[in-house]
């Protein structure tokens, strides 16, 4: 086989990726016809009938609920302040810890803070990447008051223990869904067995509408409290005769009349491109596992898994070569294999463990500052051994099986892996 790409060798391919595009006529449609009312938003920050928003947010909203079949959705402008609002309707105060993930985008672990609350990070599974439910128990402490769940690149947590512990403590679930919609846990839909389930609707994710969150719960109570959270409480609730007022401060957390009308007409296209996720998935990890290095995940047991992304498990001593090596090997090999710069459609690891940020580090937010705050809380590197290894040895992940993928371009990457791996003992030195 010819040189690597990396030693001066020709690429094995150059030619562009098909591009994610979920937009199409429809979208552009159902955008035409909100802007010929003029009406690109019908939110009022007091009680009135306006408060809950205008046709198309209410539309989207009815929609989302019949789709993932919860009694309430609530959207809002992103997952972020999609899990800011789930902190302040549990009522996240000074000093309460909220168990949280250090494998997933920093949201996820930043939330508490907004209201006071310590994340307290548990370590992942080495197979599901996400929160090991033995760790989690293992973080518990009489602060504790919620455990923040993410279904990280798709893969269902394990539900069945963490709501387990959840109920022997009393704590709060709240499930950060943005990367599983429509995933499920033993048929469940994802997002609706904890209290309450945040979804993203960013450019990124499986369907979106530029920038937005979905918010969905059963309870009544707390959906009521993510729309007053949504929409300047403060203003409403001596009107609505609210009684419970702690978190009671509001923001403009508002999806607009535009975002809710792609929404509506995204939604339709959802279950198609899951679908064609998985499929490409387990063509590609057919041919992955030929290559006897790579350990793909296992499909969880009667559970749908979203392949946000696809994580890999590199084994270095049987490859000859280190997880870095490969992985900047295989990006020379596909210069192209790119979404946009720098956003590369492979990566070695995912992201940094959250709690190896500076606003950990530093303890740089007004929640740390509390006299509340916990006076032995550490956030040093160690204190999740299996997610350091993961991200910094073990895994890489890519998203070669997105919609739009042919069988010939994947396996172009399937034949680039192998290229490298011929040749990973030159990549040593
Ligand atoms: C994308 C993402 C978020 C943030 O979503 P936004 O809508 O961009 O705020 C949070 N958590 C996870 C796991 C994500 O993937």
């Amino acid at each position: 086989m010819s040189q690597l790409a990396i030693k001066g060798g020709k690429p094995l391919r150059t030619k562009l990726f098909p591009a994610y595009n979920t937009i199409g006529e429809e979208e552009k449609l159902a955008v035409a016809r909100v802007l010929d009312t003029g009406n690109l938003s019908q939110f009022l920050g007091a009680w009135s009938a306006d408060f809950l928003g205008g046709p198309q947010v209410r539309a989207f909203e009815a929609k989302w609920s019949e789709f993932f079949e919860v009694p309430y959705a609530v959207s809002v402008n992103s997952n972020t302040s999609g899990l800011y609002t789930a902190m302040g309707a549990i009522g996240i105060e000074p000093g309460d810890e909220v168990i949280v993930s250090p494998y997933s985008m920093s949201a996820s672990a930043v939330a508490p803070l907004m209201y006071g609350g310590i994340p307290v990070f548990a370590d992942i599974h080495p197979d599901t990447f996400c929160m090991d439910p033995d760790s989690i128990e293992k973080k518990i402490t009489p602060r504790t008051k919620a455990i923040l769940v993410v279904h990280i690149f798709g893969h269902p947590a394990d539900m069945d223990r963490i709501m387990e512990i959840a109920e022997r403590h009393d704590l709060y679930v709240i499930e950060d869904t943005a990367q599983a919609p429509f995933g499920t846990w033993k048929g469940r839909k994802l997002g609706t067995i904890g209290d309450i389930g945040v979804f993203s609707l960013n450019y990124h994710k499986h369907i979106h509408t530029g920038e937005g969150g979905v918010i969905v719960s059963e309870n009544k109570e707390l959906a009521e409290r993510c729309q007053l959270i949504r929409n300047h409480a403060e203003n409403i609730v001596e009107h609505k005769g609210m009684e419970t007022l702690p978190n009671m401060m509001g923001m403009n957390y508002r999806m607009t009349e535009i975002e809710a009308s792609i929404g509506i007409a995204q939604l339709d296209k959802l279950q198609s491109l899951l679908d064609q996720r998985i499929e490409n998935v387990r063509f590609l990890h057919e041919e992955f596992k030929k290559l006897k290095v790579l350990e793909v995940q296992k499909e969880p047991e009667n559970s749908i898994h979203c392949y946000y992304q696809d994580p890999i498990k590199f084994n270095a001593k049987k490859a000859g070569c280190t997880r870095n090596a490969f992985v900047q090997a295989v990006k020379a090999e596909l210069p192209s294999a790119i979404l946009r710069e720098n956003a590369p459609l492979i990566g070695a690891g995912y992201v940094r463990p959250l709690y190896l940020l500076p606003i950990f580090q530093n303890k740089n937010a007004l929640a740390f500052k509390s006299e509340k705050s916990p006076k032995d809380l550490s956030y040093e590197r160690g204190l999740c051994p299996v997610v350091e290894e993961m991200h910094f040895e073990r895994l890489f992940t890519h998203e070669f099986m997105r919609p739009g993928m042919s069988k010939e371009d994947m396996l172009d990457v399937v034949n680039a892996f192998e290229k490298v791996l011929t040749h990973a003992n030159e990549l040593n030195d």
